[in-house]
C-alpha cells in the first residue's frame, strides 16, 4: 500500500476550462500519494460522483443571479476573489482542526485566477502552489498586453493589427488576448493578479516543452520560483473520469462507431463561446456543401437569440439528412479518439487544442477571444497541424477548407504532422518523457515543503 503523503487543497476557478485540468491534476496527485480535497464555489460545481478519489467540499461565493447571468465573466472571478476570502480560511481552519495524522494539511494549489488562496494560505502558513490552466504563449503575450495598457498604447489601430508582436513572433497583433469580457480596469486588475507569484512557492503549467520550448524557456528565466510544466495533463489522469458541468450525450459515440475510419468532422466551439445566427447559418451549410459526415456539439444558447437549432429550416434538413449529427454537449476526449474522426473545427481553447494534439487529429481553428487566438496561431503557424479559419464565415470558404483538410491531396502534410505531433507529446507524457519527469519532482518538491 502506497505512503500517504498528506493532504493538498484544490482550488479551481469555475468555468469548464479551468475545473477539467485541474480535476485531472487532482486526480494525477492521488494516484501518486496525496490526498486531496477539491474546496469549490457553489457557481458552476463539478459532479462530485464522477470523482469518488477526490474530497468536494463547498464554500458560498455571494454571486447573485444579476451578476452571474450578466456575462461579465471577469467580475465574476474578481467577485469570487473577494468574497471567497473568509470562506476559505474558515473551510481550511476546520479541515486542519479535525484532520488526522497521517493526512495532514500540506499545501494549496490554486487556479492562477483564485489567487484570494493565496492569502488564505499565507495566512494559515501553508504553503501554495499556482495551477495556469493555459499555455505559456498566451502568458507571454499578456504581458505584453499589459505593457501596452500601462503605456497607454491600447486600443491599437487597424493597421497595426496585422503586424507582428515584437519578440513573439509569430503573433500579431490582432491575435493579442484582449478579452471582451468586463470593463478595462478589471482586466488589468485580472492580468495583474494573474501573473503575480506572490508568496507561492512554484507554477505548475499544463503545456509540455515538446510544444512550448521557448516561450517555456523565456518564463523559466524570469520567473523566481520553479516551473513544473506538466502537460497535456489529461495524460496523467488514470481515471479519465467526466468533468463536464453539462450532460454529456453519449448517442453520438454510438453514432460514430458506424461511420468509416476518419471520415467525420467533429465540431464544438467550447463553454463559452456563442455566434449570431447568420454565422450559424453559413457555419451549417458549409458543412452541408462539403457533403463530409459531421458531429456537431451545439451548446443551448451558444446561438445567439436562439434556445438551440431551431434556426436550421427544413430545406437543410432535407439536405444533410443522415450526413449530420448534432448534439448539445459531447464526450470530447472520447470523440477525438475514435477512429471515425478526422477532423476538428475548433474555437481553439487550450484543453480542446491539447486533446486535439493528443489524437493527431488536424484543426480548423476559429477562435473567438482571448487566449484562442494565440493558440490558434500556434496550430496553424507554429505547430502547422491546422488551418486558421481568419476571414469572416462564409459557406464556400468553408467547405473549400473542410475538402481540403478532410480529402484532398492539399491537407495530406497537415495530417501527417498531426500524427508526428501526436506522437512527440505522447512521448513526453511516457517514463523518462519531459512531463512525465515534471510530475515525479513536483511529487517530490511539495513533500519537501512540509514543515
Ligand atoms: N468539452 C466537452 N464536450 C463538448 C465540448 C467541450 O467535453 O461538447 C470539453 C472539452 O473536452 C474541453 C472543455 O470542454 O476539455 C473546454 O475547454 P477549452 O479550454 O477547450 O475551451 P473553453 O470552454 O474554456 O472555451
Amino acid at each position: 500500500m502506497m505512503r500517504n503523503h498528506g493532504r493538498l487543497v484544490l482550488v479551481p476557478c469555475p468555468y469548464q476550462g479551468h475545473i477539467s485540468p485541474m480535476l485531472q491534476l487532482g486526480t494525477c496527485l492521488q494516484s501518486l500519494g496525496f490526498s486531496v480535497t477539491v474546496v469549490q464555489t457553489n457557481y458552476n460545481s463539478p459532479k462530485h460522483l464522477n470523482h469518488p478519489n477526490l474530497t468536494f467540499l463547498s464554500i458560498p461565493d455571494g454571486l447573485s443571479d444579476d451578476e452571474i447571468s450578466s456575462g461579465y465573466h471577469t467580475s465574476l472571478v474578481l467577485a469570487i476573489n473577494v468574497n471567497c476570502l473568509a470562506p476559505l480560511e474558515e473551510c481550511l481552519v476546520r479541515m486542519m482542526k479535525n484532520q488526522q495524522p497521517h493526512e495532514e494539511l500540506v499545501g494549496v494549489i490554486y487556479d492562477e485566477l483564485m489567487y484570494f488562496a493565496e492569502v488564505v494560505a499565507n495566512r494559515l502558513e501553508l504553503p501554495s502552489i499556482i495551477f495556469r490552466t493555459n499555455n505559456a504563449a498566451t502568458f507571454r503575450s499578456r504581458d505584453f498586453l499589459l505593457q501596452l495598457m500601462i503605456g497607454g498604447h491600447l486600443p491599437f489601430s487597424d493597421s497595426a493589427s496585422q503586424e507582428l508582436v515584437p519578440g513573439h513572433y509569430p503573433l500579431k497583433f490582432k491575435d493579442l488576448p484582449i478579452s471582451n469580457f468586463g470593463i478595462s480596469e478589471n482586466i488589468l486588475q485580472a492580468l495583474t493578479n494573474m501573473r503575480n507569484i506572490r508568496t507561492s512557492s512554484a507554477v505548475i503549467w499544463n503545456t509540455t516543452d515538446s510544444l512550448e520550448e521557448s516561450p517555456l524557456a523565456q518564463i523559466k528565466q524570469e520567473c523566481p520560483v520553479p516551473i513544473f510544466s506538466v502537460g497535456p495533463i489529461h495524460k496523467f489522469d488514470t481515471a479519465a473520469s467526466s468533468s463536464s458541468l453539462l450532460e454529456e450525450d453519449t448517442s453520438c459515440i454510438t453514432w460514430l462507431d458506424k461511420q468509416a475510419r476518419k471520415s467525420v468532422i467533429y465540431i464544438s466551439l467550447g463553454s463559452l463561446a456563442s455566434m449570431n445566427v447568420s454565422d450559424f447559418s453559413e457555419m451549417a451549410w458549409g458543412l452541408a456543401n462539403s457533403r463530409q459526415l459531421f458531429l456537431w456539439v451545439v451548446r443551448p444558447g451558444s446561438v445567439i437569440g436562439s434556445e438551440w437549432v431551431e434556426s436550421l429550416t427544413n430545406d437543410y434538413k432535407e439536405a444533410v439528412q443522415s450526413r449530420g449529427c448534432i448534439v448539445q454537449w459531447a464526450p470530447q476526449k472520447q470523440v477525438l479518439r475514435h477512429e471515425a474522426v478526422g477532423l476538428f473545427w475548433t474555437h481553439c481553447g487550450w484543453n480542446s487544442t491539447l486533446e486535439s494534439i493528443c489524437e493527431g487529429v488536424p484543426m480548423i481553428c476559429s477562435p473567438f477571444f482571448g487566449d484562442q487566438k494565440v493558440t490558434a496561431r500556434y496550430v496553424s503557424e507554429v505547430w502547422r497541424v491546422g488551418t486558421h479559419m481568419e476571414n469572416k464565415w462564409e459557406r464556400g470558404e468553408i467547405e473549400k477548407i473542410i475538402r481540403m483538410l478532410m480529402a484532398d491531396d492539399e491537407g495530406e502534410e497537415t495530417r501527417q504532422r498531426a500524427i508526428d505531433l501526436k506522437n512527440k507529446v505522447e512521448a513526453c507524457a511516457r517514463e523518462g518523457g519531459s512531463s512525465y519527469n515534471s510530475v515525479k519532482k513536483l511529487v517530490d518538491f511539495i513533500m519537501s515543503l512540509k514543515l
